[in-house]
């Protein structure tokens, strides 16, 4: 096992941070020369969305006895700690980890767009054999997200987290497989993929008992699983007569809700994303059987956010994991003062997946979402 550090731009006197990943079997390796897989997980992009932390805990302990048994094909990188810079914004006693407090940036968007860098680089090189396209494509992404950091002039772009996004994606954007642990609110375990990748994806769920399965091409603002995979299927649409094969699987983790931290649940998601890796041919070792699909995948452009359009206190008549039909009342949400009951009705037969964790309810609020199969949504599509 390696231990890489790697050094954030510094922008404020006195703070340097680090983000730090753990390298388990052979380093260096590139599925496409045929010496096994690259995997990726990093945990708590979301600064204050922590099972991933003590998945990625559990995870190490049991990477390290499989390295010290020879079975781990390719490479596998752990960064347990993804964003060190939302962890430490602790304001007022609360956690902030989703927005950066200084832009109020969402940690997980904004990460580098690499379609068009990498084509200029590939145009005139992309041949008939599919393994030579993957390694030029991927050396590209290497290449581009280098460009800007060799020349010795800063940057005054970079920030510590433009940095970081950098660092996270030049560790990641050549993975065959990325894992980005997050949770929501309050949440069964489900997961964000790209429609493309649902074929690659979908043992992945089976392991991991996934109640849901969230597909789009283009979620908006480039949220760091996409950024990573969705090169893949735009440069396969630029180039229809070469082929390129959906290379990346890479898949954001709810890990269920914030509060759901512990050691029995967390051990068991790394035994179930170990035995995924064995499915892969990861690690050596027989994978269990896979177990049956909880619930097909569907478009995340069909999941219904259910808006309260007024204020009050919160009861939730529905909890993450039910099944709702269409009309169904999820919540409650009631002034106590007039003693108005506004009732919030699920326009979707589907899937609860998440909900709010607070029960204190402004006007506008999303409260829960249930993950439909039919799209009706356009334009950004995930939570701000
Ligand atoms: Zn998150």
């Amino acid at each position: 096992m390696q231990i890489k550090q790697h050094p954030l731009v510094v922008t404020s006197l006195g703070t340097e941070r680090n983000i730090v990943s753990f390298h388990y079997g052979a380093a260096g390796v590139d599925s496409a020369s045929n010496e096994g897989e690259k995997i990726y997980i990093q945990a708590s992009l979301h600064a204050d969305e922590l099972p991933g932390m003590l998945v990625a805990h559990h995870l190490r302990t049991r990477l390290a006895a499989l390295e010290a048994q020879g079975k781990i094909i390719g490479t596998i990188i752990v960064v347990p700690v993804a964003n060190p810079v939302g962890l430490s914004q602790m304001m007022l006693r609360s956690h902030l980890g989703r927005f950066e407090a200084a832009t109020g940036e969402n940690f997980n968007r904004h990460y580098p767009e690499l379609i068009t860098p990498v084509a200029e680089r590939v145009v005139d090189k992309l041949g008939m054999d599919a393994k030579q396209n993957v390694r030029l494509i991927r050396q590209a992404m290497r290449d581009s997200l280098r460009l800007g950091s060799q020349d010795g002039e800063r940057d005054v772009e970079v920030t510590e987290v433009t940095s970081m996004r950098k660092v996270l994606m030049s560790l990641a954007c050549d993975a065959d497989v990325v894992l980005d642990l997050h949770c929501d609110a309050a949440a069964a375990l489900h997961l964000y993929t790209g429609t493309p990748l649902w074929p690659q994806c979908e043992p992945l769920s089976r392991y991991l008992g996934a109640v849901a399965t969230l597909l789009a091409t283009e979620s908006g603002d480039n949220p760091f699983d996409e950024a990573c995979s969705q090169t893949w299927w735009q440069l396969a649409a630029q180039f229809p007569d070469k082929p390129i094969p959906m290379a990346c699987l890479s898949v954001t983790v709810e890990l269920r809700g914030m509060t759901d931290v512990n050691h029995s649940q967390a051990e068991q998601d790394a035994d179930h994303i170990i035995d995924f890796l064995k499915y892969r041919g990861a690690i050596k070792g027989d994978a269990p059987p896979l177990p049956p699909l909880l619930y097909p995948a569907t478009p995340l452009a069909g999941s219904e956010p259910i808006i309260t359009p007024v204020s009050g206190v919160v009861a939730y008549l529905k909890k993450p994991g039910d099944w709702v039909k269409k009309g169904e009342i999820i919540a409650e949400v009631i002034n106590p003062i007039s003693s108005h009951v506004q009732q919030l009705k699920s326009g979707s037969e589907g899937v609860l997946y998440a909900q709010e964790n607070r029960h204190f309810a402004v006007a506008g609020m999303r409260l829960a979402k249930v993950a439909g199969a039919t799209a009706f949504r356009t334009g950004k599509l995930l939570s701000a």
